[in-house]
């Protein structure tokens, strides 16, 4: 009799053991199911993880000026002139380095162009306007081509200051109205590769993605000073200035 008692309560015991192992292990199922059903890739959660500390929206480095962000007020910062441009002071040094480097590897540069004022662009706009007119242009098509190939004041990145068009003295001399194709030349193509170092971005990349972002075609010669860190994840993440502040935007609002 209290054999038999026994062997039942081994029996249920087992049976309890078994039961509450196979609950836990289906909660264990469900937990691990949790994070997958959640929306988010797990390759972005990754990506926002690493995301720079304390890079916020609103850095001075990361203004961003677009079509869809255009600035209708002059922007104040302290400049100061490098080869008779003027740029905000605080990517001097950045810039001067960036340069000297480039030097040093046998690409001399030029600063094509850098700060511009609204003031300064519209003039420009207007100015291309007019001499497509007197080409015998009507306004409509004069104004077109000018919006084809000048930023629209106000919505110019080298209003910011921390824009530049800088070029391998090679590639300026065979492009001197600045095209696509200086990438051509081992300087321009040192540029683009080593910017990050320094805190720049090429602003405004080929692939087909980016032009999407940015709204502008492939620009060889146009660096966006950011700063080293955040240039060093947007290049590792291959993201442009506006898909970045979108992604700071959603993670760090
Ligand atoms: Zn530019």
């Amino acid at each position: 009799m209290m054999r038999k008692g026994w062997v039942i309560f081994l029996g249920l015991l087992i049976v309890a053991v078994g039961v509450m192992y196979g609950l836990n292990q289906s909660s264990k199922n469900r937990s691990d199911r949790s994070v997958t059903q959640n929306n988010i890739p797990k390759k972005q959660i990754a990506a926002q993880k690493q995301l720079p500390k304390g890079a916020k929206v609103n850095d001075w480095q990361l203004k961003l000026v677009n079509k869809q962000h255009p600035i209708t007020t002059e922007m104040t910062f302290s400049k100061v002139t490098v080869d008779d441009k003027q740029m905000d002071i605080r990517i001097e040094k950045p810039l001067a380095a960036f340069r000297e480097a480039a030097k040093q590897a046998g690409y001399a540069t030029t600063l094509v162009s850098a700060y511009r004022s609204i003031d300064y662009q519209t003039k420009v706009y207007q100015n291309s306007i007019t001499q497509n007119e007197a080409n015998g242009m009507d306004k409509s098509a004069a104004t077109k081509l000018t919006q084809s190939v000048i930023q629209t004041p106000g919505s110019s990145e080298h209003h910011t200051g921390l824009a530049v068009d800088l070029a391998g003295n090679d590639a300026i001399a065979k492009y001197p109205g600045l095209m696509a194709q200086m990438d051509e030349f081992k300087s321009q193509q040192w540029l683009i590769k080593h910017a990050p170092e320094f805190g720049f971005v090429l602003r405004y990349p080929k692939d087909m993605q980016s032009i999407k972002q940015t709204g502008i075609d492939y620009e060889s010669w146009h660096f966006r000073y950011v700063g080293r860190t955040n240039a060093k994840y947007m290049t590792d993440h291959h993201l442009t200035l506006e898909a970045y502040v979108k992604q700071l935007q959603t993670v760090r609002k």
